[in-house]
């Protein structure tokens, strides 16, 4: 019997047909993908075996019940906030969790335990945009649809590499510019990638250099007497500011002729989609690129119809999922402010929560920071690989070694994670669980188990429950199943609607166990009432109390002068996804880049004296790395490349993470993993 299901890799959320022992196919019916798949999708069915898996739960090395397992992790964390108070507590979360997990889980931190030390791997993703949104609209709302960008007339794709990141939605591009050729691309992004092979227009950025680059696109908006200002009289508020600010022009490193062509293609579309990604939020200021992008969008009234707005693109499959049932540390559930009292006495009133956390908590780099200082007591890490994928790895693995209790809920044995532990729980992985996951154009879609349940292996929300329910709060945790949860999490967001949220899924609160099973893939908002937008703010909305948005005055950064090291740009291959736990299994994704690499510019190459397939040697005050030398003019002079994904103990197995300096965006907490400065050596 054929199941249809999500992909579980990136954040187009693409509809799968799977079976077992069958390789999977797209799902023609799915609205993300109408059956296309990428290399990583159509792989999934040779990443499901089960070597390497954690079948049952393991206490020191040794497999133990899950019952001991359960009450170990219950009577550990009540010891500590006895001891140590609530903040004494965190866990680190997932992006690959469903939005069931990531309920119960947030749940449990912000209502019982009563401490918003629960962070997410969606910090490293996106919270550059969270951010950026709730400036600008007083909301995380994403506005447009994956159709606005085959309705556009320009596509400008900033700081992405959406040909390699999200393949499918790039060919979903490529197909709409062959059915209407004058339809253009732009391209901005320090490195000549596989996406701005096929752009009109590639403009390769000073890194950072985005904010001076769409201040110069307002000023422009504006000498052209473009701005909508009946648009803005209405709904947005901050023009005058941001204009002022926009008015000195700063360096982006680009010549004036490329400017002038952006400019010009930008001010003479009235469709025009911007998409950002990692490129924009991975910075020390990627908040203020987010509104710089967004004040253009704003001033213009391009938002909200069909062809036109600006569009996040979220990395992981179920990043938006964990936004909206407030997975972050400074958000609450469904799109409420933490920091809103009123807000927060909803969510205690519905949860009938007996602590609720009053204050933002730990964001990830602050959260392994208070690790390594002795400050938490108990960690639970769920479904992600911290000490290989957040900055100064190496720090990161030894932070969490420092931490007196350690749990961690995955599905493999063996990640450089799990062997910084005490105790794993073994969870189900993608085919064995069930729930929903959020894409980035706001669909909802299910995740349907097709295969046994390996081994003693639980879903996470489970795992969870049953820890709240040990830790005392059995009513608050008695979940039957996944479909109770997300009826639950529908009903919570009916309460955030009746408070003045956008995230409304109240119209899903009384599906039946039958009718959730069956879910279609569902747009959101989804209120009770029926009355459903595909898109948000064509006519105003926003959600700031006024109902208006704001422009902000952005002063972009001074462009960072690295001397005589390199600069270091971190991000994807094509055909793997994070860090290999998954992709690493299946042998053809390994095939199109083998082993990690230093992409490196010609001139940099021969001033350190490296070979084209020498080996280099990566190193700053944080790590170290090996890697194979790629000598390339893709990258800019002064910059190189390496990809992030390779994993292991030593730094021959291509830690790249291990590099990147801890610097965050002081709005939005998110790490600037692009950006850190590294010597290279031939090796
Ligand atoms: Fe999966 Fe993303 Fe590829 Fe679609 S584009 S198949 S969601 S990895």
């Amino acid at each position: 019997m054929t199941t249809c299901t999500t992909c579980p890799y990136c954040g187009v959320g693409c509809g799968v047909l799977a079976q077992p022992d069958t390789p999977v196919s797209g799902d023609p019916n799915h609205p993300a993908n109408f059956g296309r798949l990428c290399s990583k999708g159509t792989a999934l069915g040779d990443t499901v075996g089960l070597e390497g898996r954690l079948l049952a739960p393991r206490l020191g090395g040794k497999d133990v019940s899950w019952d001991h397992a359960l009450g170990l992790v219950a009577e550990k964390f009540l010891a500590a906030i006895r001891n140590h108070g609530p903040d004494s507590v965190a866990f680190y979360v997932s992006g690959q969790l469903l939005t069931e997990d990531y309920y119960v889980a947030n749940k449990l931190m912000k209502g019982f335990i009563g401490s918003a030390n629960i962070d997410t791997n969606s910090r490293l993703c996106m919270a550059s945009s969270v951010a950026g949104h709730k400036r600008a609209f007083g909301s995380d709302t994403v506005p447009g649809q994956y159709e606005d960008f085959e309705q556009a007339d320009l596509v400008v794709l900033v700081g992405s590499n959406t040909a390699w990141c999200h393949p499918v939605l790039f060919r979903r591009l490529e197909a709409a510019k062959a059915a209407r050729p004058n339809m253009k691309i732009v391209v901005i992004d320090p490195r000549r990638t596989a996406t701005a092979k096929s752009a009109d227009l590639h403009l390769a950025i000073a890194p950072d250099g985005d904010a001076a680059l769409f201040n110069r696109l307002l000023a422009e908006i504006s000498r052209r007497g473009l701005i909508n200002q009946e648009y803005v009289d209405a709904h947005v508020e901050g023009l005058g500011a941001a204009l002022e600010a926009a008015g000195t022009p700063h360096p982006c490193g680009l010549p004036e002729d490329e400017i002038a062509q952006f400019l010009d293609m930008w001010c003479s579309t009235e469709k025009v989609v911007t998409l950002y990604s990692q490129g924009v939020n991975q910075s020390y200021c990627g908040s203020d690129k987010v509104n710089a992008i967004l004040n253009c969008h704003l001033a213009t009234g391009r938002i909200g119809r069909p062809g036109m707005g600006p569009f996040s693109m979220t990395g992981q499959p179920n990043a938006m999922g964990g936004r909206e049932v407030g997975g972050l540390a400074n958000m609450l559930a469904c799109h409420l402010d933490l920091e809103n009292a009123g807000h927060r006495s909803a969510v205690r009133e519905f949860w009938a929560a007996p602590r609720m956390a009053d204050k933002p908590g730990l964001k990830a780099v602050d959260l392994f920071q208070a690790c390594a200082d002795g400050k938490i007591k108990a960690l639970w890490v769920m479904s992600t690989n911290p000490a290989v994928s957040m900055p100064e790895a190496d720090q990161v693995a030894e932070a969490i070694r420092t931490v007196p209790f350690t749990v961690v809920s995955d599905i493999l044995a063996g990640t450089d994670t799990n062997k910084c532990c005490d105790l794993l729980l073994p969870a189900t992985g993608w085919g064995e669980k069930s729930g929903t996951v959020t894409n980035s154009e706001r669909c909802i879609s299910r995740q349907r188990p097709f295969l046994p349940t390996p081994g003693e292996a639980r879903p996470d929300w489970a795992i969870i429950a049953e820890v709240g329910r040990r830790m005392g709060w059995a009513e608050a945790f008695d979940f039957a199943n996944e479909a109770e949860v997300f009826r639950e999490h529908a009903a919570l967001s009916g309460v955030a609607a009746h408070q003045g949220r956008d995230f409304d899924i109240s119209g899903l609160a009384d599906l039946s166990d039958s009718d959730y099973d069956a879910l279609a893939p569902t747009v959101w908002p989804v209120p009770a009432d029926g009355v459903s937008p595909k898109r948000f703010f064509a006519g105003g909305g926003f959600y700031h109390a006024d109902g208006k948005a704001r422009m902000l005055a952005i002063t972009p950064p001074v462009l960072a002068d690295h001397g005589t090291a390199l600069r270091l740009n971190t991000g994807r291959v094509r055909d793997q996804w994070h860090t290999m736990t998954r992709t690493g299994r299946a042998p053809q994704l390994g095939a199109h880049l083998a082993e990690p690499y230093l992409e490196i510019h010609p001139e940099d190459a021969a001033r350190i004296g490296l070979e084209e397939a020498g080996l280099a040697e990566v190193k700053n005050n944080h790590g170290r790395a090996l890697l194979r030398v790629l000598v390339s003019d893709k990258v800019r002079a002064g910059e190189c490349f390496a990809p992030m994904h390779w994993t292991g103990e030593t730094a021959s197995q291509g830690r790249v993470n291990a590099l990147v300096t801890g610097v965050v965006d002081p709005v939005s907490g998110q790490p600037a993993l692009k950006g850190s400065s590294v010597g290279v050596t031939p090796y």
